[in-house]
């Protein structure tokens, strides 16, 4: 059975958090896009976990995690990542962590690029994260790239770095004029953190394809919303890889296989980090009480989220794109402090009334249309069942569902595991 956990919206929805929930009934979870540009946070009873490469099932000991060909890896990242797990209890060995032969690795002048970059946009950047993701994956098309399982035959690899560095040092000191990227440097920096990470390298396609002969249950985990993928997000406000579920099997190394079921995480309220058009944002108090409410500060840069109330029009665009069956409605306790609730239920461009959404280009013009529903203005940070929850509650949930087109199968009201209720 093969399930892929997706995002509806423009990124932390708690996708970490629910895959952490429903990691439970999986034997497998993989990750199989981007890099360390973004972050779960995952709250369980060991404590507070930042995960921004490894897949979320590595806090549950009999889960195995996969990272997928269709990842770019800092593989200093992760050896700083896997340290702090350690650290915190969690064991990682070559039998619960499998990173592919294929995944392409984010170099350290990939960063420097990433950098170079956004320094030279300055007042008009795209809101990198300066992680190198961009870059890399350019590499990766460029067919200049280094990959996971190169770190296996160190003597090959290494004589490929001069050629490699001779050509990125046309951009880094020809075209940004900064210090070059030196062959020494980066024969070290293999030494240092690739030769640490070899033992978990290996086909882990052929190893989902057994997986699955076998029966196992296996999850697919993205790491960013319907919104940021390269293809059909908000681009160029988008990452630099498919973040949608159609990719899942192909970016995890088993592009033989097909999806069962497609789980869409989608908030109970509008979150963006970064630039690009966000037709529902909030601006002044409005956007700071629920700022403040929701603690919209991202995981891995600690930058404030614009916000907004719940967008019905990108959200069922998010929930096509997902090929969504089913929905994980999170964050709902943050709006148990309003009296009513404002939703964005279409756009209005020139006078017109939009419901689907638009190209990017025209998503500049468009003014969010809100409507005002009921709410229920009590905590339900408690509540564990359907019954449990106030009418008014019920009610928003419903209201989504219809407007969606999608069943919303569970409601998350807290970052604690337990948190949730199962509606069907
Ligand atoms: P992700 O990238 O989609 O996993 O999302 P993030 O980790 O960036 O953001 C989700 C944040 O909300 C995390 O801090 C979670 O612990 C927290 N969270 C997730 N679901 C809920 C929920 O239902 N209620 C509350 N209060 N917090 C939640």
């Amino acid at each position: 059975m093969l399930t892929s956990i997706c995002g509806i919206n423009w990124g932390d929805e708690g996708k970490g958090r629910m895959v952490d929930l429903l990691s439970e009934k999986f034997d497998v979870v993989c990750r199989y896009q981007g890099g360390n540009n973004a972050g779960h946070t995952v709250i369980n009873e060991r404590g507070k976990f930042i995960l921004n490469l490894l897949p979320s099932g590595i806090l549950r000991e009999e889960v195995v995690n996969v990272m997928g060909p269709g990842m770019v890896i800092d593989i200093k990242h992760l050896c700083g990542e896997i340290a702090r797990l350690r650290e915190g209890g969690i064991k990682i060995s070559p039998e619960n962590l499998k990173i592919s032969d294929r995944a392409v690795i984010t170099m350290p002048y990939n960063v420097l690029q990433d950098c170079l970059e956004e320094d030279r946009l300055a007042g008009k950047k795209f809101g990198s994260t300066r992680r190198g993701i961009a870059p890399v994956y350019a590499d990766k098309y460029y067919k200049k790239a280094f990959r996971m399982g190169e770190l296996l035959n160190p003597e090959r690899l290494y004589k490929r770095v001069a050629d490699i560095v001779e050509w990125k040092n046309l951009t880094v000191v020809g075209g940004y004029k900064a210090e070059p990227v030196k062959t020494e440097d980066i024969i070290a920096y293999f030494e240092e953190f690739g030769k640490a990470l070899a033992p978990y390298v290996c086909d882990v396609g052929l190893y989902l394809t057994n997986a699955d002969k076998e029966g196992k249950n296996i999850m697919f985990e993205a790491q960013l919303g319907a919104m940021r993928d390269i293809d059909f997000g908000i681009h160029p406000y988008t990452s630099s890889s498919s973040t949608i579920a159609a990719y899942a099997p192909i970016g995890a190394g088993v592009p033989q296989l097909q999806l069962d079921n497609s789980i869409g995480i989608m908030k109970a309220y509008s979150t963006c980090v970064g630039e690009g058009p966000f037709t529902a944002e909030y601006f002044g108090e409005k956007a700071e009480k629920l700022r403040q409410l929701g603690g919209e500060y991202g995981a891995a840069t600690g930058r404030p989220r614009r916000v907004g109330p719940f967008d019905i029009v990108a959200s069922r665009y998010g929930i096509r794109c997902q090929g969504a069956k089913e929905i994980a409605l999170t964050k709902m306790d943050i709006l148990s402090g309003y009296e009513e609730i404002e939703v964005c239920v279409a756009y209005e461009l020139d006078g017109k009334i939009i419901e689907e959404f638009p190209f990017i280009d025209v998503l500049d013009d468009c003014k969010p249309v809100f409507k005002t529903v009921k709410g229920w203005n009590c905590d339900i940070s408690k509540c564990r069942k359907k019954e449990e929850l106030p009418k008014e509650a019920l009610e928003y949930v419903q209201y989504l569902e219809e407007a969606c087109g999608c069943k919303i199968k569970y409601v998350s009201v807290g970052a604690e595991r337990d948190a949730y209720i199962e509606m069907y």
